[in-house]
């Protein structure tokens, strides 16, 4: 059985590690247009700072461990169309164009950056991080950048003011409306942002109307306000990139993503889409949901993989939300839904909010009418990762609140910390 794979993000590299582990005798060749190893994304920004990216690869999915796992890969190679009866696709590579046959096509073709379509987006100075190449390249430009404007404030666009902000660049957030509007309740938001350096300049509620230059960037309108720069980077989320999926013929959702059922499937006979290019639908009330997450990509992946190469296995965690970063000293960690994304599904939902001041936390829980938790935020100083595990063990256990607290009693906490570190305590 010959199984393609469009794409070696972590969707289809997931996919077709999964697929080899399903089937030994099968074909598994990915076809990307990128040429480096597979690589975090979470450290993307990292790139900007040190060009030796070396420790950001993921040896799993490096060129060897492919290799030694029988599975192909065609790099620098770009599918440009293909035909779901004759079961083809067209590639354009190093060696040309060709015709790649399929049994079992995967799809697994990410985001592109969502720019707003506004004056001057194309000018020199103006950048986009989707790739660690487009990262390299903000790095090379960095010594004649006093002044950044980074426009976006989710997990990535914070990541990437922090980095620049540690090289002492000038460093300009702007947010059009406050910090996560979709992931954190506003109060999380406020505490965010009274955890950032006072230096950071700031603009909440604004959106950019142009970029200026002569030739190239010098500067960010705001409305009223023009921010003088000497680079603008859109970290304003992804769309689906369904140019592929189009071209066959493939369903695409009301939310522009490629609609799949639970294993992946799309619309065509023994074709598969996972990662950032589909959308799916949530666990909780049935409706359309794109989730542009790494790692549910790789889980997506995995399902896709596990199906094509003719297995009947079936995850359950594929839907799984866990975001987790250390930003600015600050843990961030969000679980399932705010309120704003439910209100999106038109679930009714309540927020609790609780205070831990041994560990400078701060939690939002979110509860569904009958108490159940759907999901939860954490921002504070440390040990915001295991608050969030705490929170998504009890998202995915489907607990009550009220039957299951989120946090013991602090006198608990310390008997059992103290017992565990100098015995018990009679
Ligand atoms: C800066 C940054 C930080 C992030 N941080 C996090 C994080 O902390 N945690 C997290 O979970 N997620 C994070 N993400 C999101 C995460 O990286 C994405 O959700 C994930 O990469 C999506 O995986 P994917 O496999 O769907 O697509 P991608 O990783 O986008 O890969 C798409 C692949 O498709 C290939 N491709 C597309 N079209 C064609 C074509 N026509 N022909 C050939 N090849 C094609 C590309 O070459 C590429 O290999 C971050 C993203 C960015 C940009």
């Amino acid at each position: 059985m010959k199984i393609l794979i469009i794409g070696y993000g972590p969707g289809g590299a997931a996919a077709a590690v999964a697929a080899r582990m399903f089937n030994a005798k099968s074909e598994i060749t990915i076809i990307t247009e990128e040429t480096l190893e597979s690589h975090k994304k979470p450290g993307a920004s990292m790139a900007i700072e040190f060009p030796d990216t070396s420790d950001l690869g993921i040896e799993d999915w490096s060129f060897a461990a492919l290799s030694k796992k029988r599975i192909s890969i065609m790099t620098g190679t770009h599918v440009t169309d293909g035909d779901t009866k004759s079961r083809q696709i067209q590639i354009n590579g190093p060696k040309g164009t060709s015709t790649l046959k399929y049994d079992r096509l995967i799809i697994a073709t990410g985001g592109a950056p969502a720019v707003p379509d506004i004056q001057g987006k194309t000018l020199p100075g103006v950048f986009t991080i989707q790739t660690m190449a487009d990262t390299s390249k903000i790095g090379q430009q960095l010594s004649g950048m006093n002044s950044v404007a980074v426009v976006g404030a989710g997990f990535s666009g914070l990541e990437t003011a922090e980095r620049l902000h540690s090289l002492d660049k000038s460093v300009h957030l702007i947010i059009r409306s406050r910090l996560m509007r979709k992931q954190l309740e506003e109060p999380m938001s406020v505490e965010l942002q009274s955890r950032l350096p006072d230096d950071l300049n700031i603009h909440l509620g604004k959106s950019p109307a142009s970029v200026i230059g002569k030739k190239r960037v010098e500067g960010l309108v705001l409305g009223d306000d023009t921010i003088t720069c000497d680079a603008v980077l859109f970290m304003t989320g992804v769309r689906p990139n369904t140019e592929i999926a189009e071209k066959l013929g493939i369903s695409i959702g009301q939310l522009g993503g490629i609609v799949v059922d639970a294993t992946m499937k799309t619309s065509a006979n023994d074709v598969f889409a996972v990662g950032d290019c589909v959308e799916m639908k949530d666990s909780l009330t049935g409706k359309p949901l794109l989730l542009p997450i790494g790692s549910v990509a790789a889980r997506a992946g995995r399902q896709a993989g596990v199906i094509a190469a003719g297995g009947t296995k079936l995850y359950s965690d594929i839907l799984r939300r866990f975001q987790y970063d250390r930003i600015f000293d600050t843990d961030i960690a969000v679980i399932g839904h705010s309120s704003t994304t439910a209100n999106q599904m038109a679930l009714t939902s309540r927020v609790h909010y609780l205070e831990d001041s041994t560990e400078f936390a701060k939690m939002a829980l979110i509860t569904s009418d009958d108490g159940r938790l759907i999901g939860g935020q954490v921002i504070s100083s440390r040990m915001g990762a295991r608050l969030g595990y705490e929170i998504l063990e009890r998202v995915e256990s489907g607990a009550i609140l009220d039957e299951k607290p989120l946090l013991r009693p602090r006198h608990e906490r310390l008997r059992e910390y103290l017992e565990s570190t100098f015995g018990p305590i009679r």
